[in-house]
């Protein structure tokens, strides 16, 4: 597995929707490679954060798709 396909995978990952022996050859690489591991950390403290904020407010609809469109283009431009 190299960083491309760890880069695709790992808002996957990170939410638990991805299946082993997948998901044990992300471990691997993460465990082997600091840039990946840096990526994966920024993009579950983010994760972490946006669930924070989704839970704790009742955002109308509308708004919570607005801010899930502009983490998800955080996401892509992070994973370039
Ligand atoms: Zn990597």
């Amino acid at each position: 597995m190299v960083c491309d396909d760890v880069k695709r995978v790992i808002y996957f990952f990170l939410d638990g929707t991805i299946a082993e022996p997948r998901k044990r050859d992300i471990d691997t690489h993460l465990g082997d490679c600091p840039d990946c591991e840096r990526r994966a950390n920024v993009q579950r403290k983010l994760r972490e954060f946006v669930h924070h904020r989704l839970a704790r407010i009742t955002a109308p609809d509308h708004l919570r798709t607005r801010l899930t469109r502009s983490i998800r283009a955080f996401r892509t431009e992070w994973s370039r």
